[in-house]
């Protein structure tokens, strides 16, 4: 029986999890892919393995919470001096 996340139609398995055939997103390839993400100039199915991947991952969402605070900021001078 095939389950298929509702996020990126890749085929999951009776626990939920993602099923390994297709190279899943590395952390870093995500962390690589936010920037593009942020843009939208992702290909769909590479977008929704990001929006899935950040889903389930603190650690990748927290990165892109950073990089729209970082994008917010930039037109202000940095709070924090080294
Ligand atoms: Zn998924
Ligand atoms: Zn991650």
């Amino acid at each position: 029986m095939a389950i298929k996340c509702d996020i990126c139609n890749q085929m999951v398995s009776d626990y939920g999890d993602h099923v390994r055939s297709e190279h899943p997103l590395t952390h870093a390839e995500v962390r690589d892919l936010l920037e593009r993400y942020e843009q939208g100039t992702l290909d769909l199915p590479t977008e929704q393995r990001v929006v899935c991947h950040l889903t389930s991952c603190d650690s990748c969402s927290g990165e892109l919470a950073d990089l729209r605070d970082r994008e917010h900021v930039a037109d202000h001078l940095p709070v924090m001096a080294e």
